[in-house]
């Protein structure tokens, strides 16, 4: 049985007090429930804050990136030990975002991810197909491609986020049947790579406008194991909603 994970991706919005009082209402409610992994990435200059809200609880924190070094001359980038540091758990790598406009590509991903495993972190590695591949019906090549370079990560401390990327932040989700369908060759490409029992644990996170009111019926997909939410995150009470949805949750405290 994989436990849901459920995280948010702030991308570039929020501070240090904005993350503490979400970190906050996320320990009250879900930091006491083992059924249910919830992980918050606020950007850098909030995680001390949300890091110190969160500790002691079930609630984690994560960052959105980190550097394929483990230290030296890179201006503007964090290393993983840096994260590791301030308390953290996770790490976002590979965003399509990321991808688009940041020259990341599968190789300096996978070295972020490798790095952050080095590190101690576990990394939710994101890959998804852009509208052009899907509407030529390359999809799940583009899955078979992107997916490759997990043959060199740790199963144990990897989550994937499947991230259809003409579903991020446009507001049109994939449908169940998409979703289940792009997770279901994930699982059989990662049993290639890493072993089927490895494959089996894996938790693979579909993200791409998951909103409280689509929440449910995509994580009742068999290999739906849970999202990364980018927009409806930021709102405590709309991202609340969609932890609910992960079926089996209850809520102790609220
Ligand atoms: C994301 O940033 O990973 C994401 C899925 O964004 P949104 O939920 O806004 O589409």
């Amino acid at each position: 049985m994989r436990r849901p994970l459920v995280a948010a991706n702030w991308k570039m919005h929020g501070g240090p007090d904005a993350a503490a009082k979400f970190v906050e209402v996320m320990v009250a409610r879900f930091g006491d429930d083992p059924s249910r992994e919830v992980v918050v990435c606020p950007p850098f200059t909030a995680l001390p804050a949300a890091a110190m809200i969160a500790s002691g609880s079930a609630i984690a924190v994560g960052g959105q990136n980190c550097h394929w070094e483990d230290k030296g001359a890179f201006t503007g980038e964090v290393a993983a030990s840096m994260l590791v540091e301030l308390g953290l758990r996770w790490v976002i790598v590979g965003h399509s975002e990321r991808r688009q406009y940041f020259g990341e590509t599968d190789a300096t991903a996978a070295g972020r991810a490798r790095a952050a495993q080095r590190a101690g972190l576990s990394v939710i590695y994101c890959l998804g197909e852009t509208l052009e591949k899907r509407e030529a019906g390359e999809t799940l090549a583009v899955l078979e491609r992107q997916s490759a370079v997990l043959a060199g990560l740790d199963a144990g401390g990897l989550a994937v986020a499947y991230e259809p990327v003409w579903a991020i932040g446009t507001g049109r989700t994939a449908t169940a049947a998409q979703a289940e369908e792009a997770h279901a060759f994930l699982r059989g490409r990662i049993g290639g790579l890493l072993g089927t029992d490895a494959a089996a644990a894996l938790r693979i996170l579909y993200g791409g406008s998951v909103k409280a009111d689509n929440a449910a019926e995509l994580l009742g997909q068999e290999d739906v194991d849970g999202a990364l939410v980018g927009g409806a995150s930021l709102d405590a009470e709309t991202f609340s909603a969609i932890i609910r949805c992960a079926p089996g949750f209850t809520a102790r405290r609220e």
